[in-house]
């Protein structure tokens, strides 16, 4: 038996974990790190190669007509490089499946499509990831399936919105993009679930290294790996993790399964591999991006420019005890208003040299982005648009001293 059959120890962020006695007999739980490295990664058995080998191919042979080998058939149904990362990502946010897609966006459609028909409602916590705010509003809609934003505290409208029998399924972002707001999965999983609703969690912004939305109450996990989970800004993806929770007498696994064969927008193998090997890191990259980030939140917040800080590791962010129970780090998000408003805005997120100006985030390298004009461009107009004296940094995993000087030369155009 390997020793990650055990489970995983997921709240060990100590930096060197060794055991001060002898192991006794009963099995240590394998810590984060421990599992990101190992879980779905069996060396080839073939060949003893340390390394999963890529599965670059379509089809699969069988032994006769209803006979497969090792059950494979067809790539889109499922491929061995897919599934080593399909169980690497179950593991390492506590879920009994996981299933991996081309990109984010692709993996929240699958989700919601294998739960929701038209004539159904989702309960949407108001501050989302733009392009979610756009496939829900714009693409959804045109489907039959309305979407009531809420705006996180506000419980009446919650109640209001969940005691419609249409509301099925709950969706929320926690820490939210772009303003690092923080969402109580605790809570909304009791709210969502006392309606019958599901409760989905876009846990991006966390990364599995710092939230397991499924052992908070929620029942399916959503990730574009494209960010933190890939690391590298090199590969485009998406995923699901389920936990148990059944959808109209069917295990949601299953649901989502299905949809991911029907629908196909299932992750290549080349892109798989990649993904896979930057989860490997992401533990040990959480800690540099959170340590970074925490220094420049509190360097931003003694600067003339600068109106307001958004960060939840900071002692007087409004979301802050709830970040620390629910989350085992604060992740590398850091976003700032500019006492200069809009233009100012424009101008820091164009002048910084080493904070390349780009949309994405979760990457190795810093970038700087517009929220209003870029990520969230699409809610323009909308009670959703962020303010437009905002700019978000992605904190990378660079020497901090070399991001602070480059924001204070861009900040000066302020
Ligand atoms: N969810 C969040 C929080 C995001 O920031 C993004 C992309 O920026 C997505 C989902 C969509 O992921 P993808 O771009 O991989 O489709």
């Amino acid at each position: 038996m390997s020793p990650l059959d055990h489970g995983i120890d997921h709240n060990d962020a100590r930096p060197h974990a060794i055991p001060e006695e002898a192991p006794t007999r009963t099995p240590r739980r394998p810590g984060f790190r421990t599992a990101a490295v190992h879980a779905g990664q069996e060396p080839d058995p073939h060949t003893g190669a340390v390394i999963p080998p890529i599965y670059q191919t379509s089809t699969f042979t069988q032994t006769g007509v209803e006979t497969l080998k090792n059950g494979y058939e067809y790539s889109r149904g499922g491929n061995p490089t897919r599934n080593a990362l399909e169980t690497q990502l179950a593991a390492l946010e506590h879920g009994s499946a996981a299933y991996a897609f081309a990109s984010g966006i692709a993996a929240e459609d699958a989700l919601l499509r294998s739960t929701l028909r038209p004539g159904n409602t989702v309960v949407a916590v108001a501050e989302t990831y733009g392009g979610t705010h756009r496939l829900l509003s714009q693409l959804y809609a045109r489907w039959g399936v309305a979407t009531e934003f809420i705006a996180p505290g506000d419980d009446a409208a919650r109640e209001r919105a969940l005691a419609a029998p249409e509301a099925r399924v709950v969706w929320l972002e926690t820490p939210t993009n772009p303003l690092l707001t923080i969402v109580d999965i605790r809570d909304w999983a009791d709210a969502a679930h006392a309606h019958g609703a599901l409760l989905f969690v876009d846990n991006t912004f966390a990364s599995p290294a710092t939230q397991n939305p499924l052992t908070l109450g929620a029942d399916a996990v959503v990730h574009s790996t494209t960010k933190y989970i890939g690391g590298h800004s090199d590969v485009l993806g998406g995923a699901v993790v389920v936990g148990d929770a059944a959808w109209e007498d069917q295990p949601l696994a299953d649901l989502v399964q299905f949809q991911q064969f029907a629908g196909g927008a299932v992750a290549g193998p080349q892109d798989a591999f990649l993904t896979s090997r930057g989860l490997k890191t992401l533990g040990v990259r959480m800690r540099q991006h959170a340590e970074n980030a925490e220094v420049i939140a509190r360097w931003l917040q003694g600067h003339r420019a600068v109106d307001r800080v958004y960060y939840p590791g900071l002692p007087d962010h409004p979301g802050h005890e709830i970040a620390a129970r629910q989350m085992t780090g604060f992740g590398g998000i850091v976003s700032l208003g500019l006492r200069g408003g809009e233009a100012a805005a424009r101008r820091v997120a164009e002048a910084t040299q080493v904070f390349g100006l780009s949309v994405s985030l979760g990457g190795v390298e810093s970038l700087i982005s517009h929220p209003a004009t870029m990520t969230h461009g699409s809610t323009k107009g909308t009670p959703q648009a962020p303010p437009s004296d905002v700019v978000r940094l992605s904190v990378g995993i660079e020497d901090v001293e070399d991001l602070i000087e480059d924001l204070d030369a861009a900040l000066a155009t302020a």
